[in-house]
């Protein structure tokens, strides 16, 4: 599998596949191809059903990454390699996680941008996110801007966009030079996403996580949690507001 379909198509809610491969217990099987998203990147894994053509009903209850091989975890035994399958993401589930991960790498390259604080990790939920990062001066105040600043970044209706270069190519866009000591020698084409229109270039960066079409999906934030993790080690929480 070159690409999972959630990265060609990160609106897929459905598709059709063939088992692969199924674990010794039964419990563990891949795909030919798989829309479903495994925990990765700070983003909580999909969750959803696999039903065969014959009518049995798998629930998907862990999705990871193993190997670099999408790994499904089914609710009970039964499939085997060559079943044809249809897989149904619960999509009310995911769509929140897109609007959380969008927001995030908004909020997060405004930081970046303003104070040159590095970003040391986020975590995604279906109801808040969390952005760690790394700076000295940290207030209310300072918080309540980039809050202020994000929902202004989303209300110009921004598009998102994504393309794969090659590994030299993308190491030419200035804010993902640092990422050629990060990215393994092995990965040859980075997906870089894009949040841009004709007029404002604001972001591009290298991510594998899925993303809403345009900004105005993701609503208005709220900084609500602010955390001091030790000397300049600042955390916090933001959620949208529904
Ligand atoms: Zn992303």
């Amino acid at each position: 599998m070159k690409n999972p379909l959630y990265l060609l198509n990160c609106y897929l809610k459905e598709f059709d596949s063939t088992v692969t491969h199924v674990s010794d217990d039964g419990s563990e099987i891949t795909l030919e191809d798989t829309a479903f998203y495994p925990t990765s990147g700070g983003q909580p894994h999909d969750n959803g059903i696999i039903t065969t053509t014959d009518g049995r009903l798998f629930n998907v209850i862990d999705i990871i990454k193993k190997d670099g091989v999408i790994v499904h975890k089914v609710d009970k035994i039964g499939l085997q390699v060559g079943n044809i399958i249809h897989g149904v993401i619960d999509w009310e589930y995911r769509y929140k996680l897109m609007r959380y991960h969008t927001a995030s790498h908004i909020l997060s390259t405004l930081i970046n941008q303003e104070t040159g604080a590095e970003i040391t990790g986020n975590q995604l939920y279906h109801d808040k996110a969390r952005v760690d990062f790394s700076l000295e001066n940290f207030d209310r105040s300072l918080m309540q801007g980039f809050q202020n600043k994000t929902n202004d970044i989303i209300r110009k209706g921004l598009p998102v966009n994504f393309r794969i270069l090659e590994r030299e190519e993308a190491f030419k866009i200035p804010s993902l030079v640092k990422l050629r000591k990060q990215l393994s020698e092995t990965i040859k084409e980075i997906r870089i996403v894009d949040i841009a229109d004709n007029n404002f270039d604001f972001d591009h960066q290298a991510c594998g996580g899925t993303h809403l079409k345009n900004t105005t999906e993701i609503g208005e934030i709220e900084i609500y949690e602010l955390e001091n993790k030790g000397k300049e080690r600042r955390r916090i929480y933001f959620r949208i507001k529904e």
